[in-house]
């Protein structure tokens, strides 16, 4: 699954180049995708103008001038390309009887694409998606169950510790809990306990306040430094006019997948556990359980 610093740049990116434009046209190679059958999504979208585009966790909802949405779950593998006919022509890059131009809206090979007057978004590689044509009110209900999105201007670190209490697990698996908060994977859960500094196998009944602030911060710090540095966690983004400032710069701050590499901060090699059966690296010396006898004052 594409983690949320991969899914913020993609709505960056839409945001940018599809907001305010009416949708012309759709390509659809798969029609077990959909919530809904192919005519009725045809005629529910072409002709729509795009209001502006929402991400809660790793969704992207669509919010349509008719008030429904158009919500994208893009699965495992999956690179979305967005492009604009506009830019390329304001950035010189290309002219308006250029092959790259005609190539914007070459999106017959692709999985899914949405076409609009200036611009495309077109999905590659996919094994799964969902693409759903909704009302309000049906996202709505969709997203009785998930937890707020870590970004949300609404998340403090008090609303933050609340949605984990009750619960008796690891840190770990409570962080990659979607219903407790939205858009978590392996890879970033990794990563921000390791900014936490707190082992990943800590017992979530025994973190204090104090804890859940670290782990919170940790949170801001880990997606705020992914988004910005726009390395390639899942995917490459890949956007035909944007390739090289997405060359993407190494993430000094993540362990994930380094299993006996140097800690970026201690130099001790890096290990790896298995939490639900999936591989969790950690660094033995910069991570502790603060809950532990010794550790009680930290
Ligand atoms: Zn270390």
């Amino acid at each position: 699954m594409p983690e949320i610093p991969v899914m913020e740049r993609y709505r960056k990116q839409l945001d940018q180049l599809v907001t305010g434009e009416r949708i012309r046209s759709l390509h659809v190679q798969r029609e077990s995708w959909l919530n809904t059958d192919l005519h009725s999504l045809t005629n529910g979208l072409v002709g729509r103008q795009i209001l502006f585009i929402e991400r809660k966790g790793t969704d992207l909802i669509w919010h349509l001038d008719d008030g429904r949405r158009l919500v994208l779950q893009i699965g495992a593998g999956s690179r979305l390309e967005i492009v604009s006919t506009l830019q390329a022509v304001a950035h010189g890059v290309v002219g308006h009887s250029s092959a790259e131009a005609d190539q914007v809206h070459d999106v017959s090979h692709s999985q899914f694409a949405v076409i609009t007057d200036h611009a495309a978004m077109a999905i590659f590689g996919a094994r799964n998606c969902h693409i759903m044509w909704l009302t309000a009110k049906q996202v709505e209900d969709m997203q009785l169950e998930l937890g707020p999105d870590p970004l949300s201007r609404h998340l403090t670190p008090e609303r933050f510790s609340q949605r984990f209490a009750k619960r008796r697990t690891t840190l770990k698996s409570a962080l990659t809990n979607p219903n407790i908060i939205a858009g978590i994977g392996n890879h970033l859960a990794d990563d921000i306990v390791f900014a936490a500094g707190i082992l990943p196998t800590v017992r979530t009944e025994k973190l204090k306040e104090e804890h859940w602030n670290r782990v919170f911060f940790a949170m801001l710090d880990v997606l705020h430094h992914a988004i910005e540095h726009e390395n390639d966690m899942d995917l490459q983004i890949s956007s035909k006019l944007h390739e090289k400032s997405y060359a993407g710069e190494a993430m000094d701050i993540s362990i994930h997948g380094k299993t006996g590499e140097p800690c970026p901060k201690c130099g001790t090699p890096i290990e790896v556990t298995l939490i639900q059966r999936r591989p969790s690296n950690f660094c033995p010396k910069c991570q502790i359980d603060p809950t532990a006898d010794g550790h009680e004052n930290e």
